[in-house]
């Protein structure tokens, strides 16, 4: 396995690649690797010829007043992770490569998608997701790109982005990895103390209930209702919202039909640390 910091050395390997005819998969991460980003590397390791991960906190995404210098940054520990999945190429850049001194910020934004949700709590998130994985993209020119559900607005947010700008790229969504007490693997949970990992389980708790009520044909109403009771119940837990949306277009339905595929996704923050999951309303 090769780690990459600079671009035109990137470049130059993928390009000696994809003149053989080498198919290339890539999956973009900000690192601090468990097992659920172990999960989208080895689909593309299975899938393509040669696959690339990246490593980059990317500081567009984060507001002012979040995360970006706490977050963790542990390369060392996430190439050796993904030097056994077989991964091929790490491209670690610096945020100077990414964004050069003088660069003027392509602003991105699409007409709903990533207004809603993550991008009502979070203003200018998605506008950095969509910068910096147009940028990857551009300078990987992957076959195949992996994503995980556990981020169901931006897996949709990055799939409309590359129809509609004819990114000749696959944008392929993976399923969610959780510990064996249902809690979605994220890279922020090791801010979690003991106390509030445990009360982190209200998320999938209240999504798994979503789907025991909804099963049993309650409205909407019904279960909004109920998930914010259920939050008061976790002195910890300050929910930052619970909806229900189609899966295809993140639009809101009047009432639940399986053909909708609907979605039922919660973000809430556990102590002061903001986690987010999702699930099918329909198991
Ligand atoms: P991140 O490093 O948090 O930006 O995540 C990088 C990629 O890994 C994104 O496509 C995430 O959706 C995906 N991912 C993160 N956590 C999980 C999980 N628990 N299961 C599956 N995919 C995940």
């Amino acid at each position: 396995m090769e780690l990459i910091h600079n671009p035109s050395d990137l470049y130059k390997k993928l390009d000696s690649a994809r003149n053989s005819g080498i198919s290339i998969g890539f999956v973009p991460t900000m690192g601090a690797l468990h097992q659920g980003h172990g999960s989208l590397a080895q689909k593309s390791v299975a899938e393509n010829g040669l696959t690339v991960c990246s490593v980059f906190v990317n500081p567009t995404q984060f507001g002012p007043n979040e995360d970006f210098d706490k977050y963790p940054r542990t390369l060392t520990e996430d190439c050796a992770i993904l030097e056994a999945l077989g991964v091929d190429i790490v491209f670690a850049p610096e945020v100077a490569h990414m964004y050069p001194e003088g660069h003027s910020e392509v602003q991105f934004g699409l007409k709903n998608m990533d207004k809603i949700l993550c991008g009502a709590s979070r203003p200018g998130h998605f506008n950095g997701v969509m910068q910096v994985v147009t940028k990857l993209f551009n300078l990987v020119l992957p076959n195949r790109a992996y994503f995980g559900e556990k981020d169901f607005q931006q897996l949709s947010i990055l799939r409309r982005l590359a129809q509609e700008l004819f990114f000749r790229i696959e944008v392929i969504g993976c399923p969610i990895v959780r510990e064996d007490d249902g809690l979605a693997m994220s890279s922020r949970n090791r801010y979690l103390n003991a106390e509030e990992r445990q009360q982190a389980l209200f998320l999938s708790r209240a999504l798994q209930m979503t789907q025991e009520m909804a099963a049993k044909g309650a409205s909407i109403t019904d279960i909004n209702q109920s998930v914010i009771a259920f939050a008061g119940q976790f002195s910890l837990i300050r929910l930052d919202y619970f909806d229900i949306r189609r899966s295809a277009d993140l639009s809101a339905p009047d009432s639940l039909a399986p053909s909708d595929l609907p979605r039922a996704i919660i973000a809430a923050f556990c102590g002061s640390t903001r986690l987010i999951d999702n699930m099918p309303v329909f198991a």
